[in-house]
């Protein structure tokens, strides 16, 4: 395969601060070792590919961080501070969103509602909101192209919608950094293209992301940078065009 370099992360790389650093982390399910002593990091304005097989582990680093699980040993560092104790809704008011492989909306809400249940009612948000709040849903509504759907229930989405919906309720709350499982799944072209210049937008603004995703020549398109990850350790990290051709990358690949 052969892939263009789109990537255009901010500036010098060298002066930009880590908002997520893993240190040593592991997970074991039973036998299983899920998540080996796995070291990595995302920096401000990074969007991040988390490849490799199936059953490398991805999710479950996924989970670790926003504390669905919890690490058997090792740090998670956010912004400079150890989040190991924090529970998962203290990681979602620092700045921490994900989106689900499968998506998860509210069914018995519109999607209007979708987003706006989304916003954490903080204090200081809930004061820059007041009037604004249906502004700023109508405005991430627009950004993920859902704004024909606003008054509409997921159940009545195409399957492309519903991944957007995903991210716009992790936009909801302006985060510092999104977790996107399977962030092209079921998206045809237009939509992958969509969702890329998005990304791309909101990284320029700030945010940083870490993508799973199967399509690397999707991913090839806006990640900084990969991390391979198989049977749980860090296999490779680094240009995505540079990585795929080594060999043991392939091997494991190959080897699913
Ligand atoms: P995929 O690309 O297929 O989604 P993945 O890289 O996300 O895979 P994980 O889902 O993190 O991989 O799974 C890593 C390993 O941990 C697998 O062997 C999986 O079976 C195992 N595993 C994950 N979650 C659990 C759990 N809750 N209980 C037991 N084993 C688990």
């Amino acid at each position: 395969m052969k892939f263009k370099d789109f990537s255009e992360g901010g500036g010098n790389r060298k002066d930009m601060a880590k908002v997520i650093e893993t240190r040593g982390i592991s997970k074991r399910f039973g036998g299983i070792t899920a998540v080996n002593s796995l070291d990595f990091h995302v920096e401000e304005k990074e969007i991040v590919g988390l490849i490799g097989p199936n059953g490398a582990g991805k999710t479950t680093v996924f989970n670790l961080i926003m504390g669905v699980l919890r690490q058997d040993s090792g740090d998670i560092i956010f912004n400079g501070t150890n989040i190991n104790n924090y529970p998962t809704h203290k990681r979602v008011k620092i700045g921490i969103a994900r989106t689900y492989q499968i998506p998860k909306p509210l069914k018995e809400w519109t999607i209007f509602e979708n987003i706006r249940i989304s916003m954490i009612p903080d204090g200081i948000k809930s004061i820059r909101r007041i009037g604004g709040r249906e502004e700023d849903i109508r405005r991430i509504a627009k950004e993920t192209g859902l704004t024909e759907y606003l008054e509409k229930y997921p159940d009545e989405l195409p399957i492309g919608a519903l991944r957007r919906l995903e991210l716009a309720r992790a936009l909801a709350n302006d985060p510092k950094l999104i977790l996107i499982d399977e962030a092209f799944a079921g998206m045809t072209k237009e939509e992958i293209d969509v969702i890329s210049e998005l990304l791309k937008k909101k990284r320029k603004e700030g945010m940083s992301f870490i993508i799973i995703d199967h399509n690397l020549e999707a991913l090839a398109n806006i990640v900084d940078r990969v991390i391979v990850i198989h049977l749980g350790r860090k296999l490779a990290e680094g240009k995505l065009q540079e990585i795929i051709k080594k060999e043991d990358v392939k091997k494991a690949y190959l080897g699913e």
